[in-house]
C-alpha cells in the first residue's frame, strides 16, 4: 500500500507538471497572440426581438486561431487570460474591434439597437482598467446607448458596493448593462433592486429544461417576474427549440438568443444575416 501511495503521488505530480507546462505554453502563446494582433477574431451571435422577430442586437464572442493550438474556444482560454491578467489587453481589443465593426454596420445602413460585449470581472476590478474601457468607448464614434456590457453575477457578488459605483459610472455615460447568466448561483436576486443595470440574461441552463421541466419553469418565471418588477429588459440565451421560443414569448421575454435563430457568425456572414432579417 506504501508503493501504491507513492505511485499515486507520482501520477499526480506528473499530471500536475503536465498541467503546469500546458498552462505556461498557453500563456506564452496568448502573449504572442496579443502582440501579433491577427489571431483573434470576433464572431457575432444575433439577438432577435420578440416584438418584431427581426435581429435587433448582436453579442460579440471572441475566437482564437492559434498557430500552435488551432482554433481555441473561449471556454478554453478566457479563464487563463483572467488568471494571468492578459484579459485586460484582450478585452480592450474586443471592445475596440466590436465597436469598429458596429460602426461599419451603421455605415452600411444596418441599424441595430445595440452591440453587447462581454466584460470580465478582472477588467472592472480597478480604476485604471475601468478608465481604459471608458476611453475606448468615448473614442469609438458609437453612441453609448448603442453599447451594452455583459457582466457576471460573480462580479457583483464580490463587492456589491464597489460594483454599484463602477456600474453607475457606466450608466452615467449612457452605456447599457446586462447581467449575464442570471440566477446561476450568486443570488444577485437579493440586491437586484440596488443595481444600476438595464437587462438580465436568463442562463441557458434554465432554458435547456423548457418547456418540460417544472423546475426550469419555476426558475425562469421567477427570474422574469423579478426583472419585470424592476423594469429590466430580459434576454433568454441558449434557445434552440421552437417550443422554448414559444414558452419564452408567452412569458414576455424581450429578446431571444440561441441556435434556434443563429449560431455566432463571422462578421461578413453577420452582415448577410442582418440584411435578410431586416429586409422582410
Ligand atoms: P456567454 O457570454 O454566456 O456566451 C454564450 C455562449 O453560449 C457562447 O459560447 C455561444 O456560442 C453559446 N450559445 C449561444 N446560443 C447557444 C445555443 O442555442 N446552444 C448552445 N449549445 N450554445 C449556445 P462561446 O462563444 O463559446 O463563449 C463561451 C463563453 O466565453 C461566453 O459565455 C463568455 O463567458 C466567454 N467569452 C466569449 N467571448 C468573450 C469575450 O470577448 N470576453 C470575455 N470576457 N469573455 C468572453
Ligand atoms: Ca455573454
Ligand atoms: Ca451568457
Ligand atoms: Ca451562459
Amino acid at each position: 500500500s506504501k508503493d501504491k501511495g507513492r505511485n499515486n503521488y507520482s501520477f499526480y505530480s506528473d499530471d500536475l507538471a503536465e498541467y503546469a507546462q500546458k498552462r505556461a505554453d498557453m500563456t506564452a502563446a496568448l502573449k504572442l497572440a496579443i502582440e501579433a494582433g491577427d489571431q483573434f477574431e470576433l464572431y457575432y451571435q444575433p439577438k432577435t426581438s420578440v416584438l418584431t422577430h427581426k435581429i435587433d442586437a448582436v453579442e460579440a464572442l471572441i475566437r482564437w486561431r492559434s498557430p500552435n493550438f488551432g482554433m481555441v474556444p473561449p471556454g478554453q482560454f478566457i479563464a487563463l487570460a483572467e488568471e494571468t491578467g492578459l484579459i485586460v489587453p484582450i478585452g480592450l481589443w474586443v471592445l475596440k474591434q466590436g465597436l469598429r465593426d458596429f460602426l461599419e454596420l451603421q455605415r452600411e445602413g444596418i441599424q441595430l439597437e445595440h452591440i453587447s460585449l462581454n466584460v470580465s470581472n478582472v477588467q472592472l476590478r480597478n480604476d485604471e482598467t475601468v478608465a481604459a474601457l471608458k476611453d475606448v468607448i468615448a473614442a469609438s464614434g458609437v453612441a453609448p446607448d448603442h453599447i451594452e456590457l455583459e457582466i457576471t453575477e460573480s462580479y457583483i457578488a464580490d463587492d456589491v458596493n464597489h460594483a454599484i459605483g463602477v456600474l453607475q459610472s457606466f450608466r452615467d455615460m449612457g452605456v447599457g448593462l446586462a447581467i449575464d447568466d442570471f440566477g446561476t448561483g450568486y443570488s444577485s436576486m437579493s440586491y437586484l433592486k440596488k443595481l444600476p443595470v438595464t437587462r438580465i440574461k436568463i442562463d441557458k441552463s434554465f432554458v435547456d429544461g423548457l418547456p418540460g421541466s417544472e423546475d426550469s419553469i419555476t426558475l425562469t418565471n421567477s427570474v422574469i417576474a423579478l426583472a419585470k418588477n424592476f423594469g429590466l429588459a430580459i434576454t433568454a440565451e441558449g434557445v434552440e427549440l421552437e417550443s422554448q421560443l414559444v414558452f419564452l414569448e408567452q412569458q414576455c421575454c424581450d429578446q431571444i438568443q440561441g441556435y434556434y435563430f443563429s449560431k455566432p457568425l463571422p462578421f461578413n456572414e453577420l452582415k448577410d444575416y442582418c440584411r435578410s432579417s431586416l429586409k422582410h
